[in-house]
């Protein structure tokens, strides 16, 4: 009776030791099934991490190339203005610095003015015949005149003995005259009556 007893509370006890090692078992596994899954999360995380960088870089990649792309438009476009600025500026130089024909100068030129019309004027010195008769011949030696060689006007008959008197006067007209001078196609004829007015 007690044998009995007692073999069928060892069985009984064999059996709970068979369900709590099966429950171990069981607890390992899943711990290890949990641990997996840990592993996978970790992962991934860090290519989910690792992703979001490579966007990031890409996408900082594609604004530099943008923005040198624009930049580089800007320079081109910079480039092209300051070239157009060029020709313009060139273009209008040749057009105001129209060749003209070689202005002839009167004999006994001693000074030339520029007008503003950019003609020339000139003071002529001739020797006077009256120099005998003056003390200081390289005052008084010489009869002036003023001429404009542009647009034709002078100082007709009046001659004076004083060159600063004469400068005056051709400086007066340059400062006023707008003849230009003749181009390479213009006559003589219409030089002379066209310019002046
Ligand atoms: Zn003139």
């Amino acid at each position: 009776m007690l044998t009995i007893a007692r073999t069928t509370e060892l069985a009984k006890l064999r059996e709970q030791a068979a369900q709590a090692k099966d429950a171990a078992a069981r607890e390992s596994s899943a711990r290890r099934e949990l641990a997996k899954l840990g592993e996978q999360l970790r992962v991934a995380l860090v290519e989910k991490k690792q992703a979001e960088a490579e966007t990031a870089r890409a996408e900082a990649e594609a604004r530099a190339v943008l923005e040198r792309v624009q930049a580089d438009q800007v320079g081109v476009c910079a480039g092209l203005r300051c070239t157009i600025a060029e020709l313009r500026a060139e273009l209008q130089q040749l057009r105001s610095a129209q060749p003209t024909v070689r202005e002839e100068l009167p004999e006994h030129t001693v000074l030339r003015f520029r007008t503003v019309g950019g003609g020339t004027t000139v003071v002529t010195g001739k020797p006077s015949t009256y120099w005998s008769y003056c003390q200081d011949k390289n005052v008084h030696g010489h009869d002036y005149a003023w001429k404009c060689v542009t647009c034709g006007d002078d100082s007709s008959s009046y001659t004076s003995h004083d060159l600063a008197d004469m400068r005056r006067r051709s400086n007066e007209h340059a400062a006023s005259c707008r003849a230009i001078p003749a181009g390479p196609g213009d006559t003589a004829d219409a030089e002379k009556t066209g310019a002046r007015s």
